[in-house]
Order: C-alpha cells, then sequence, then structure tokens
C-alpha cells in the first residue's frame, strides 16, 4: 500500500516549512506528498539519467555532513549500505516542470516493522540533482542517509539499464530485490553473507562485468538420510541433557523444559516497582499523592520464597536483564550514606534518579574485572580455605529481606565454612577507581580506615562502611567480609552486625523510600517538569565521588 503523508506539511515549523515551499518552487509548488496516485510511474525506464558525478555534486555542494573523503568511500556510507541490503523499495518517479520527481520507500533501520521513510528527490532530465527531502528528524537537512540509499539506488538502475541497452533485457535481474517485508525464516533459507561480501557480489555485477555472470553449477549434492525415529530422538535429548551444555532445543522439549526457565515463575514475583507509574498520579495533589504512597509503602511486600527466587535469577549481573528490573526503585547498600545523609526536604536529584532508573554499568566502568579483583579473590579463597573448615565461595545475586523490602545488598560473593558460618564477601579496588592521594592515610577526610586501639578498622561514616553494614543486615549472614585494595596496601575486615547503628539509618531510609522513591515511581514527582519541587540536575553532584568510590 501506498500511503503518502498528506498532511506532512502541517507537522513543520515555519521555518522547515519555509524551506520546503522553496524546495516544491522548483516543481510549480507541486508537494511530493500530495502527488494522486495515478500521476507516479514505477517504470525503470523513465528515471533520470543519475549518475555518480550528480551524486557527488549533490551531497558535497549542499550542506550535509559529507566530506568528499567520506564519497570516496562511499560503499561504507551508510545511505550505501540501505541500498545494498535492499532497504529501498517502490521507487516512483513523475515528471513535473521537465524536471523528475522520485520518490521511494526507505526501511528503518532500527525499526523493520514502522512505516518506512518517504524520502524524495528533485533531479533535472539530465540527472542532475536539485534537491531532496525527507521525512525523518535529519531529513530536514537534505542529505540523511534515506536520501543518498535513494539516489544510490537510482545511480544502479540507470547503470543496469544502460547496460541492458547493450547487451539484452535480460540483464535486469542484476538488481536486488526489494525486501517488502522482513519475516522469520528457516536459518537454512538464510542468506548469512556479510554487507560486505553482498556490496562486493553487487559491485562485481554492477559495475565490472557488462554481462550477466554466469550461475554457477557447482550445487551441493544433498544425501538422502532417512529422519531419526522417535527412540532415536529420545536418545539424542537425553545425551544432550546428561552432557551438562544446557541446549536450549531442551527447554522445549516436554521431559527436560523444568530444568530450565527463570525460576522465580515458579512462585509469584512481587509487584515490581518499576511498573508503578500512572499519568494518572501526576494530577494528584501532594497530599494526596503522599497518602498514596504511604498505602504502597504499607503493601508493599517481598515474601522470603520471593527474595530468595530474585537473588538465584540476578546472580549472573552481567547477563541478567531481571538485575536492572528487580533494581528499579530499591535502595542498595553502596547508596546507603548518600540516601542517609541526603536532605530529604530538597532532595538529590541525581540520587533519586540514580535508584528510580539505573542504568546497566559496564564492567569496565566499574572495574570490576580488574586484575586487583581478580587476586584479591584469589589470595582471599586460598586463605580462607586453608585456616577455615569446607570453605566454600559462590556467586551472589540482589538480596533482599523482607523486613526491609525496599533495600538490597549487592555482595559480590556469599560465602560459608563449618566453623563461622554463612557470611558474604565485598571485594574493592580504589587503585583503579580512585587517584592515590585520596586513599592516603595522612588525608584524613577521605580515608577509609582509621586505627583505634592499635586496630585498623573501617571509619563509620564512611560509604564503605554503610555497605558493609547494609550486607550483613540485609543478608542476616553471620558477617560481612571486605578487601580494599589500595596502591598501598590491602584492607582486610570483618564486620558484624552494627545493631544500634542500622536502626538510625533504618529510620531515615524508610522515611527516603516513602517520600522520595516512591512519590517518583508512581508519578514522576521530583522530575517532571511541572513539579514545583522539580531541582536542576546541576545543583545536586555533589555525592558523585562517593559514588564512584562505591560503584
Ligand atoms: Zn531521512
Ligand atoms: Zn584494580
Ligand atoms: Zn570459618
Amino acid at each position: 500500500m501506498w500511503n503518502m503523508l498528506e498532511n506532512y506539511v502541517d507537522s513543520l515549523n515555519p521555518s522547515s516549512l519555509a524551506r520546503y515551499i522553496e524546495k516544491t518552487k522548483l516543481i510549480d509548488g507541486a508537494d511530493p506528498y500530495r502527488i494522486m496516485k495515478d500521476q507516479w510511474s514505477t517504470d525503470d525506464k523513465d528515471l533520470p539519467d543519475i549518475t555518480y558525478p550528480d551524486i557527488v555534486n549533490y551531497l558535497v555542494t549542499t550542506e550535509s555532513s559529507y566530506t568528499l573523503e567520506d564519497l570516496k568511500d562511499y560503499r561504507s556510507l551508510q545511505s550505501y549500505n540501505y541500498f545494498v541490503s535492499g532497504w529501498v523499495s517502490d521507487v516512483m518517479h513523475c515528471t513535473i516542470n521537465d524536471r523528475s520527481i522520485i520518490i521511494a520507500k526507505v526501511q528503518r533501520s532500527l525499526n523493520v516493522k514502522a512505516a518506512p521513510f518517504l524520502p524524495w528527490i528533485i533531479t533535472e532530465s539530465n540527472g542532475v540533482i536539485r534537491a531532496a527531502h525527507c521525512n525523518c528528524i535529519t531529513g530536514l537537512g537534505e542529505t540523511c542517509s534515506h536520501v543518498g540509499a535513494i539516489l544510490f539506488t537510482v545511480e544502479a538502475v540507470v547503470k543496469v539499464r544502460q547496460m541492458a541497452s547493450v547487451v539484452d533485457e535480460s540483464a535486469y535481474w542484476l538488481m536486488s530485490h526489494n525486501v517488502q517485508k522482513i519475516e522469520f525464516s528457516k536459518v537454512q533459507d538464510i542468506n548469512f553473507e556479510s554487507t560486505e561480501t553482498l556490496k562486493r557480489k553487487k559491485n562485481q555485477n554492477v559495475t565490472i562485468s557488462p554481462f550477466p555472470t554466469v550461475k554457477s553449477s557447482n550445487k551441493v549434492k544433498v544425501l538422502e538420510v532417512a529422519p531419526p525415529t522417535e527412540q532415536e530422538m529420545a536418545k539424542f535429548f537425553r545425551e544432550l541433557h546428561e552432557s551438562n551444555a544446557k541446549s536450549a532445543i531442551l527447554s522445549l522439549i516436554p521431559e527436560y523444559c523444568h530444568f530450565y526457565g527463570p525460576c522465580y515463575l515458579n512462585g509469584p514475583l512481587p509487584k515490581l516497582l518499576c511498573d508503578l507509574y500512572d499519568e494518572n498520579w501526576t494530577k494528584m495533589s501532594k497530599y494526596e499523592l503522599f497518602d498514596y504512597c504511604k498505602k504502597i509503602m504499607l503493601s508493599f511486600a517481598v515474601t522470603a520464597e520471593q527474595a530468595d527466587a530474585i537473588e538465584k535469577e540476578t546472580r549472573d549481573h552481567d547477563s541478567s536483564k531481571q538485575w536492572l528490573i528487580f533494581r528499579t526503585g530499591l535502595i542498595t547498600d553502596s547508596k546507603l550514606r548518600a540516601v542517609y545523609s541526603d536532605d530529604i526536604g530538597q532532595p538529590s536529584i541525581y540520587l533519586l534518579k540514580s535508584i528510580c532508573y539505573p542504568k546497566k554499568v559496564k564492567p569496565k566502568q566499574t572495574n570490576c574485572y580488574c586484575n586487583h579483583l581478580k587476586l584479591a579473590h584469589a589470595l582471599y579463597t586460598e586463605t580462607m580455605k586453608s585456616q577455615h573448615q569446607d570453605f566454600v565461595i559462590y556467586k551472589c545475586g540482589l538480596i533482599i529481606n523482607p523486613s526491609w523490602p525496599f533495600l538490597t545488598a549487592l555482595p559480590d560473593y556469599l560465602t560459608s565454612c563449618r566453623c563461622c558460618g554463612e557470611g558474604t564477601l565485598q571485594l574493592k579496588c580504589l587503585c583503579c577507581n580512585k587517584p592515590d592521594e585520596l586513599i592516603d592515610p595522612s588525608a584524613v577526610d577521605n580515608c577509609f580506615i582509621k586505627t583505634e586501639n592499635g586496630q585498623i578498622l573501617l571509619r563509620q561514616d564512611h560509604p564503605i562502611y554503610y555497605q558493609i553494614q547494609a550486607q550483613v543486615n540485609i543478608s542476616r549472614k553471620a558477617y560481612a567480609d571486605i578487601v580494599v585494595i589500595t596502591s598501598q596496601f590491602t584492607h582486610v575486615e570483618r564486620n558484624q552486625s552494627n545493631t544500634r547503628f542500622w536502626e538510625i539509618i533504618i529510620k531515615k531510609v524508610i522515611d527516603y523510600f516513602r517520600y522520595i522513591i516512591l512519590p517518583e515511581l508512581t508519578s514522576k514527582f521530583y522530575t517532571r517538569s511541572n513539579s514545583k519541587l522539580a531541582i536542576t540536575d546541576d545543583q545536586n553532584k555533589d555525592f558523585t565521588g562517593e559514588e564512584a568510590l562505591l560503584s
């Protein structure tokens, strides 16, 4: 179906509209998006002779981001890619005032199911390009990739047409078929050749050989094989299962599917905090909203089984999509100090955004894979194994405690031994995260340790101490171990729960969750533009240093 954008001009702002009208003056003021269907021709023979020099001329002389160097290497351009991949379709053409108007559909690169873009170009009959337009956002600049894609397509059609007139009509098969619809295909039917190869083949066809290449006849001979019997299939699946390879096909086989799939599906999931937003709440008064948040607060609960399932489901932080979903709105151990010292009357927008809209942190940024940490893990494990009975260490997901479901702890590992019971382990490398002078023991303000009765201990006002207390209290384990590596020394400390400290913290966290996090999650109370309380980000970056340290 050919859906023209009849009302397109109405969507343009005054300056874009003026420019649009200026361009259409070339064709007596006709709007290409409003030209009637029967005026368009789809016959390739009518297309103007656009040549590569015409394209270069147009793209370089029009205000655009293309440079001559880009165009020299045009095969690497996105627009050329669109053409090669067959994303240009329904090329149509008509003539007004001796000039050609060419319009086509160009599939969207990010969303193949959405309506394609409809770029158009105006050329002289000799192929000189006079104007172009596209309904994509960058198209207002007149040289977007979609316009480029049409130009390359027409140029190729013209080239093939010229060859065809030398040889015969059959040369038309050289042009690739346009991608009309993207459908699911059997793997055996998919062409896995890279765009590079496709381009090379197309170039061979279009630019080198003036004659259609002869199809190679070295077909692979397919052996006749009888389909497997049921017993054979059963044996195959059993062996696959026993190999422990976790083959995806087994998730579809009734006998084995229960070994697959997320474990939380087995039990009811707690209401996810990221689903709380509802536009209706934005119209509420502050008092109504806070009252509503109080109700959510009272009903928000996570059972022990759910907490357990979430922990297992999120063990592999880096690949677990659930990790971000579950984390949304929860106050993590590393943010505890910032939350505790934040002013509820004038909250830090940066902090609340980092809690309500967590982003995936790349491993590189957190340096969690730096060699220091690998070494620390190895040394810790070795020491524990030699000094404790039956010591084991394993990866750990998000820990939630049903008593404080709005908090979560993310220790690196869970540990256990017969002599001390179960615990958590946090590894931290400050060499890769902080400049050395900040952890110099003499730089008291930035130091995370202090000397007390000849013992070196974590400072209780330091974010690291808050984090470690969160881990031991939320996980309800017997202890929380921490290994901090600095460029000068390595600090290892075992912490038990500091109950008095924790009680004070929890009071503040409850208020913070109720008055800051919930209003934001339900109605974007602090970040929406009409909120009187909205505070700009710039005023609120004071604690970023601490957070970098704790990520
Ligand atoms: Zn465009
Ligand atoms: Zn490091
Ligand atoms: Zn032990």
